[in-house]
């Protein structure tokens, strides 16, 4: 038996004490811990890791404070386009989907996707009809509205600029408060099958249909029972680029190394040679689990049989 875990985060990025009120952190804490007693009672119940995933990052969607689901960040066109996905590490399935609009909880669109649909990833209106068929909760524009993210919106919004063939320092500027939001689930569950989900908005003033890391298979979410299962959270091109979530998975199968050994190449020594700001959490079949990021904050929780219940937000 493998004793069950489950992480999270809720984003990572330049998250400063300094920038928090005492009762703004409170606030993330509690929704933290929320989301894992509620994946982590999945487990306890005897439940899948797939289902435990799922579970916690509905309870972060539906959660104002993340860059997921309600509160989601607003494109050059000012709407939301959100992201998802999910994987089953005990078989190798997965679903994603991209671009969404008014789909009330994206992982649950992803889900449908992995058990229902001959596909593993829908993207824009055809995603939004497959919602529509499998009777998936919608919700209308104003549902999304989080006022933070809108002033975050107009602050850049008429810079045409938000693309990454500007210099770092110019996106710096743009990007002021570079607080990524997504969210993201692992777990082990006590059969020692593993499982990924995130969830986005993505990233404020993306235009074109510009998609991340967080749906991408391999990039910024994967789960294989013979390895990890990890989702990512930061700068989504260069998790992109260095197919972050399955480049750890790689390191274990084939340099034999741990997961937390892993992670930290991939984090502190990969991803920063390409620029790569943000992190990842993972577990792997035994249950252990690693929370690593290269920014200045990650908000971050873990739950497990042992007794550990930890939930964190700086470096
Ligand atoms: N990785 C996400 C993206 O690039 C953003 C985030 O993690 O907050 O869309």
């Amino acid at each position: 038996m493998s004793q069950f875990t489950i992480a999270i985060h809720g984003g990572a990025g330049t998250i400063l004490k300094t920038d928090m009120t005492p009762d703004l952190e409170i606030a993330y804490q509690e929704a933290l811990q929320e989301a894992l007693n509620v994946g982590y009672a999945v487990l306890e119940q005897g439940g899948t890791a797939v289902n435990a995933v799922k579970a916690s990052i509905v309870v972060l969607e539906d959660n104002m404070l993340f860059n997921a689901g309600r509160g989601s960040v607003f494109t050059k066109k000012g709407v939301q386009e959100m992201d998802a996905a999910i994987m089953d590490g005990s078989n190798l399935n997965a679903g994603a989907v991209a671009g969404l609009r008014n789909v009330r909880n994206p992982i649950e669109l992803a889900m449908e996707v992995m058990r229902n649909s001959n596909h593993v990833f829908l993207s824009g209106k055809g995603a939004n009809d497959f919602a529509l068929k499998q009777g998936v909760k919608l919700e209308p524009d104003e549902y999304f509205f989080s006022q933070f993210r809108y002033d975050q919106w107009k602050a850049i919004r008429d810079s045409d600029n938000y693309s990454l063939d500007h210099t770092h320092q110019q996106l710096e500027e743009l990007m002021k408060d570079k607080k990524f939001g997504t969210v993201g689930a692992t777990a082990c569950d006590a059969q020692g099958n593993i499982a990924a989900a995130t969830s986005t908005g993505g990233m404020t003033n993306k235009k074109y249909g510009r998609i991340g890391d967080s749906p991408m298979i391999g990039a910024g979410t994967y789960a294989n029972n013979q390895t990890c299962a990890i989702s990512c959270t930061g700068h989504g091109e260069p998790f992109i680029c260095a197919v972050a979530a399955h480049d750890v998975s790689c390191l274990m199968e084939y340099k034999n190394l741990s997961l937390a050994e892993a992670m930290n190449v991939v984090v502190h020594d990969k991803l920063i040679k390409l620029d790569g700001e943000g992190g990842m959490i993972g577990v792997d079949a035994q249950g252990n689990h690693a929370m690593i990021f290269n920014s200045a904050g990650m908000y971050r929780g873990v739950k497990n049989e042992q007794g550990i219940n930890e939930v964190a937000i700086y470096g």
